[in-house]
């Protein structure tokens, strides 16, 4: 077998998303746009309703605001969709990259659902709550198929260990609690203290929940992300068996979505993101803590914090 002829021949018949697609993903990653969606359709459905006669308004329940504006998502959900149905290509058994991919899922003992390959130039690969893993087509193009493969070990352990679906049981956790603490702090104050027309609107419109949006992603993001993207670095190392050559695989990563991005490195280059930084060193303290654990033939790997 040799995946490199396989791995270019593909390659060779790229065709670019088209302009549109690339626009929409790059000035808005799906959670996003998602969120503008509803928010601005739930500002467009809020103004006329209270547009309409006081004596007309009285009749309506006090909660149609609100239903309305989160009937936003079937909009956000179909233009989603849509989005997906020109970026996404399931592959099927008997292509090269579906095959290799399930081999390295046997191999590890993963089950995953399939294989999806995007319509997207920039170079990334990601496991999805439905127990998919998908990789660009510019993965293809920037790494070695040996990289690309490394690429995907990391992606079936996030499978193996559930964060797709965690993270998105985590974020919709934490969204009901803001909503919780929404209507809780508005009922407290509007029952203790007066309130104007202005702060009224504020209070009832969902844009509030904006305010939040900082410490949902502080909260859900950080900590999370890094303890997922250890854990699944551990088991790609493991493959690898070197933790500088696949090192080497993330860092050419970034570099060449710095260069399809068109990310100015004039002046040096940009210092790797804290996020890249903090997950070097914990590839780097595993591959040490092995390296002694083997020699001690203890079973010791290295924390994931
Ligand atoms: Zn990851």
């Amino acid at each position: 077998m040799k995946p490199v002829r396989l791995y270019c021949a593909e390659l060779n018949d790229l065709d670019e998303p088209p302009p549109w697609v690339v626009v929409v993903r790059t000035l808005s990653p799906f959670p996003q746009l998602l969120l503008s969606v509803v928010l601005v359709s739930a500002l467009l459905i809020w103004s006329p309703i209270r547009l309409l006669p006081a004596e007309w308004r009285h009749h309506l329940p006090g909660w149609l605001p609100t239903a309305l504006a989160f009937a936003g998502f079937v909009p956000a959900g179909l233009l989603n969709h849509r989005i997906a149905y020109y970026v996404e290509i399931r592959l099927n058994p008997g292509d090269f990259r579906y095959d290799r991919v399930m081999a390295l899922a046997k191999q590890f003992n993963v089950d995953v659902k399939g294989v999806v390959e995007l319509r997207d130039g920039s170079a990334s690969a990601f496991a999805r709550p439905d127990d998919r893993v998908a990789f660009t087509r510019g993965l293809l193009r920037c790494l070695e198929p040996s990289e690309v493969e490394a690429a995907m070990v990391h992606e079936l352990a996030h499978i193996a260990k559930r964060h797709p679906k965690k993270m998105a049981l985590s974020v919709i956790r934490h969204a009901a609690l803001l909503i919780g603490i929404w209507f809780g702090g508005r009922w407290f104050i509007e029952t203790h203290f007066a309130v104007g027309r202005a702060l009224h609107f504020f209070l009832h419109s969902p844009i509030i929940l904006l305010v939040f949006v900082p410490y949902i992603r502080r909260r859900v993001s950080r900590r999370q992300i890094d303890v997922s993207e250890c854990e699944a670095d551990k088991m790609a190392v493991d493959y690898v068996g070197n933790a500088e050559a696949y090192i080497h695989v993330l860092t050419k990563t970034i570099d060449y979505n710095r260069a399809y991005f068109q990310i100015s490195t004039e002046g040096g280059t940009p210092s790797p993101s804290p996020t890249f930084e903090r997950r070097i060193a914990a590839i780097r303290a595993y591959a040490e803590a092995s390296a002694v654990a083997g020699a001690a033939e203890n079973g010791s790997d290295g924390n994931c914090g």
